[in-house]
């Protein structure tokens, strides 16, 4: 078994990953939570068939008492409704304020039941088992929780942090192609912000059964860069900025499909191979290196540009018509496996995005 312990003030908890360790989630969440008596799993309609069973069997078996909840799939169910409705179901199934959450599915179910459990009597424990490998690598560590509001995503949350992360890399068998690639977009960014060898070994098979080979060191790899800047700067206001590598232009990416066409995983993608082009043109980024990226995510089966006007992009980086003089944080690569903030006017950024 693989294990990261995540050091915070006040709070550290693990990070277990091995194969088949959902069928022993029991004595993993035992040892996490020996005062807990009963644990509410929430999990959604396309987890719940395939791994609520297993998961519900080992933590009867510890002696916990289980109940669940399952949601519809889908970003959709990162409601203030959905939450709700959690708020309510641990309520009836007499959660007490000992007893603790499970989260047994993507990013979705993480945020959504994190933020449950940040706030049901005023805050019990969790604990995440992600399904996804975008959720393994990225939403399960860090304490993020949120759900979406209309004025935009991940508007109302809070910093909960689990007291333990399970991750069975097995689950990713059964991930649609299309999943899989998304959470790869993930993993090659923390390969281009803080280890170029790790690039380097991801560019050497950049497909999904060789990949699948070696998924608990890959898992392993980028947990610990997220662990890293996470203890740095647990409150997102320094390091954890440079997370969002690719994430600014992704976003107007997002924007321009109006959240359909493209999935999360794809603008990053192609705001990656934008930032880096964009890096050069600074100055900043060796010449070649956007080609690198682009080469990497093409092989996995990911979009390197998308198209997008100047309002979309403007409207990304939140510029109205009288913005000019407004400065933004751009993450770009000084190289491959090392990203800095990059300050610069937000009209001289347009310009040189067009
Ligand atoms: P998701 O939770 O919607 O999962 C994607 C799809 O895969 C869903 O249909 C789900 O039912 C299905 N699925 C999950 N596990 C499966 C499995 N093992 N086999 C087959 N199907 C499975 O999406 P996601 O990509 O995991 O997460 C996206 C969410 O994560 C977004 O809401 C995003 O805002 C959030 N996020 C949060 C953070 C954070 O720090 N909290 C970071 C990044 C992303
Ligand atoms: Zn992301």
């Amino acid at each position: 078994m693989k294990t990261l312990t995540v050091s915070l003030p006040g709070r550290s908890y693990d990070i277990l990953i091995q194969r088949g360790l959902l069928a022993r989630a029991g004595e993993c969440c035992r040892k996490a939570l020996p005062k807990a008596g009963r644990l509410f799993v929430v999990t959604d309609a396309n987890v719940a068939p395939l791994y609520l069973q297993t998961t519900a069997d080992s933590l009867a078996a510890a002696g916990f008492q289980v109940s669940s909840h399952v949601i519809p799939a889908g970003e959709s169910s990162k409601c203030a409704g959905q939450l709700a409705g959690l708020w309510e179901a641990m309520m009836a199934a007499r959660l007490t304020r000992t007893d603790a959450v499970v989260a047994l599915g993507g990013g979705v179910v993480g945020d959504l039941a994190g933020f449950a459990a940040a706030t049901i009597l005023r805050g019990v424990d969790f604990v995440q088992i992600p399904t996804t490998l975008l959720a393994q690598v990225d939403s399960s560590v860090g304490g993020k929780v949120a759900i979406d509001l209309e004025a935009g995503k991940n508007l109302a949350g809070a910093f909960w942090q689990p007291r333990l992360v399970l991750m069975d890399p097995e689950v990713l068998e059964t991930l649609p192609d299309a999943t899989f690639a998304d959470g790869m977009a993930e993993v090659v960014k923390y390969g281009c912000i803080k280890d170029g060898a790790f690039f380097a070994f991801l560019a050497q098979r950049p497909d999904r059964t060789a990949l699948m080979g070696e998924i608990e060191h890959i898992l392993y790899t980028c947990c610990n860069i997220k662990r890293m800047v996470v203890e740095r700067d647990e409150r997102d206001t320094g390091e954890r900025m440079l997370l969002n590598f690719g994430h600014t232009l992704g976003h107007a990416y997002e924007l321009a499909g109006h959240y359909q066409t493209w999935t999360h995983g794809q603008a990053v993608a192609a705001g990656m191979v934008k930032a880096a082009r964009l890096g050069t043109s600074l100055g900043v980024t060796p010449a070649g290196t956007a080609e690198k990226i682009a080469g990497l995510l093409e092989a996995l089966g990911l979009p390197t540009a998308i198209p997008c006007t100047g309002a979309e992009y403007a409207a990304a980086v939140g510029l109205d018509k009288k913005g000019t003089g407004e400065q933004i944080s751009l993450i770009v690569l000084e190289e491959l496996g090392h990203a800095i903030p990059w300050r610069m006017d937000k009209a001289a950024l347009l310009e040189a995005l067009a």
